[in-house]
């Protein structure tokens, strides 16, 4: 575990979100072979460790103390010492502490390896059904209600899918502005508990998710990540010829508006666009 010039490495370890058993071979033996591990709750990661009979030492590295940490972290380190960071949850520095860790351990030349594993991000998006070749990550969004507006006004826009983190005490607010800022007819997923007992994935235009989450309380508890179907880019038409292939075929079966949701769910186009454009077929 030491470098040639003799100091330690700085290994930043993924942990599971839920499930225990999504820990990786090489992070369990990571964790055991360190000299010590720095970890956002060291009550919270025990758990953890103690199910993997893991018994190095821990040190508490959270958002309040994580400068004062580093300073002796990197002293560990440069006396050759190898450290493991962990969050509480999925990819340390992804909405969790260590980035001045890991940008002071880089700038003193420290090695830095990544053992990659469970991000709730990644998790998400890879199940969501919506475009994933180019995402947008925002983490959390602001907790005071017109900051949250002023920061979905300036991504209403954004085309490409975009991901977000939120918490159960805001997921109703989160969702209606969301419908406020970004209209009714955007497609988005709703990842609840992942990996966890309770996991659930709702699907639907933004409208529908509100809908879905306000009507049953059980819906609005645990941790979530919302995935956003990103925009159409401005002033073109975003209906393809293939979005347009399938509202015809729909429409030799259903009813205007059942074939324009239904074409709007299977191909993430606007459905009042859909429908504006199933009532103009019909007309032909
Ligand atoms: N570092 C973590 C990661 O890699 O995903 C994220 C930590 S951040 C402090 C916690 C947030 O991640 C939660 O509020 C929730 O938005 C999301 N999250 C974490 N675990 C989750 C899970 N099992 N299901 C859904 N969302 C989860």
């Amino acid at each position: 575990m030491r470098s040639e010039d003799g100091r330690g490495t700085l290994y930043v370890v993924a942990t599971p979100i839920g499930n225990l058993a999504d820990i990786s071979s090489r992070a369990l033996s990571v964790l055991a072979d360190v000299d010590c591990i720095a970890a956002e709750d060291t009550r919270h990661s025990k758990r953890l460790l103690n199910h993997y009979g893991i018994r190095s030492t821990m040190l508490a590295l959270h958002d309040h103390n994580e400068r004062e940490m580093a300073a002796g972290l990197l002293a560990r380190l440069n006396s050759g010492q190898s450290i493991a960071l962990i969050s509480d949850a999925g990819t340390p520095l992804i909405c969790d502490p260590g980035f001045h860790l890991v940008r002071e351990a880089r700038a003193g030349g420290i090695r830095v390896i990544p053992v990659p594993g469970p991000s709730a991000l990644i998790s998400a998006l890879s199940v969501s059904g919506l475009p994933t070749d180019r995402f947008v990550f925002e983490g959390f969004l602001p907790v005071r209600t017109q900051a949250r507006r002023d920061r979905l006004a300036l991504l209403a826009g954004e085309p490409r899918t975009l991901v977000f983190y939120e918490s159960s005490h805001r997921i109703v607010s989160c969702l209606e502005d969301l419908v406020s800022c970004f209209g009714t007819d955007r497609q988005a997923v709703l990842a609840r508990e992942l990996t966890k007992v309770f996991e659930t994935i709702l699907e639907g235009m933004l409208a529908d998710l509100v809908r879905q989450v306000t009507a049953d309380p059980n819906q609005q508890k645990g941790e979530f990540v919302l995935v956003v179907h990103g925009a159409s880019p401005a002033g073109a038409d975003d209906i393809s010829a293939e979005t347009e292939r399938i509202l015809r075929i729909l429409l030799g079966d259903l009813p205007v508006k059942q074939a324009a949701r239904l074409a709007a769910k299977i191909t993430g186009s606007a459905r009042n666009r859909l429908y504006a454009l199933a009532l103009e077929m019909g007309r032909e």
